[in-house]
């Protein structure tokens, strides 16, 4: 029931991940660096939505970015496995026909968002995983990552130290940068893409929200698209995704109401972290129950970054 509208005015919203962020823990290196990166995915963003291009290739382009972008928890600067070892997980939608692919625990494709989009553009499924997901990749003719691509000494760090901390267990603090991003486009379709390493000394082929459709990851042109970060488990206990188009359909909820809904929720059974979510009318918004989060929104009229909780 979509129907093109064009000359609507696009929109873009995307996250670096959600957690413990405060203005003490940061250099000013740092800051500068990660709103750069911030910065440098809304641009990829933009300059395809700016074109008139697709609210899907808009967020496939701006997760791209922050997968290359060591900073942030998705393609090369993953965090690590208990193992030591990468596996990553993606998914993406789009919200006129629902279109959805997902990949999880895939360890040698590069970017594991273009990944998900190949899943859902050449393949007859939704969700591969692990060493078929990679398979898939190959046959695709995705670039695979070189030997020690995803050996980052940063990731490896936190790791050992987590184990030093707590050797037999994660630690839901432990994890930094998850990325996603959310996008209306001109023509009024809408689109969601998150990407992650998961969580730091996970184990046991452990999969979180990020790529599971109507947890981490939703896009329907009939509520929204979201996309979101967080302690994985609850999210996937709460359907975030689903449950925030469901109250914006059903409901009738503003998306901020519906995200802030579901966000109460998520804290209620003991999660933390955040969403982006951009409405089909064109709300955007950001709905965060940590201290901070790694944010940015774009649109004609403008563009703004931000990290913590009070900007
Ligand atoms: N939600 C991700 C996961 O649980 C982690 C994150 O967003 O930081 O895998």
């Amino acid at each position: 029931m979509t129907s093109d509208q064009p000359g609507r005015e696009w929109k873009l919203v995307i996250h670096g991940g959600a957690g413990v962020i405060e203005r003490g823990r940061m250099t000013p290196e740092l800051e500068r660096n990660l709103r750069a990166g911030l910065e440098a995915a809304l641009e990829a963003g933009a300059a395809i939505l700016g074109g008139g291009g697709s609210a899907v290739d808009a967020v496939e382009a701006a997760a791209r970015t922050l997968e290359n972008d060591v900073q942030f928890n998705a393609g090369r600067g993953a965090v690590l496995t208990f193992d030591g070892e990468t596996e990553l997980d993606a998914a993406i939608m789009e919200g006129s026909r629902r279109d959805a692919g997902a990949v999880a625990g895939v360890s040698n494709t590069r970017n594991p968002i273009s990944l998900a989009r190949a899943v859902m553009e050449k393949s007859p499924h939704v969700f591969l995983g692990s060493r078929g997901a990679d398979r898939f990749a190959e046959e695709q003719g995705l670039e695979q990552a070189p030997p020690g691509y995803f050996d980052i000494p940063e990731r490896r760090r936190q790791l050992e130290e987590l184990k030093a901390n707590d050797s037999d267990w994660f630690d839901v603090d432990m994890k930094f940068g998850t990325i996603g991003a959310v996008a209306l486009d001109s023509s009024g379709h809408v689109a969601a893409a998150t990407s992650t390493g998961g969580i730091t000394g996970k184990r046991w082929g452990r999969i979180g929200d990020s790529p599971l459709i109507g947890a981490g990851t939703w896009a329907d042109d009939r509520s929204c698209a979201v996309s979101a970060t967080g302690s994985g488990e609850y999210f996937i206990r709460a359907a975030v995704a689903h449950e925030i188009a469901a109250r914006i359909r059903f409901l009738g909820e503003s998306a901020q109401a519906a995200a802030d809904a579901v966000m109460a929720d998520v804290k209620e059974l003991g999660g933390n972290g955040g969403v982006i979510v951009v409405s089909a009318g064109g709300e955007t918004v950001y709905s965060f129950n940590s201290e901070g989060m790694y944010r940015g929104t774009a649109s004609p009229s403008g563009r703004s970054v931000a990290i913590y909780g009070d900007e």
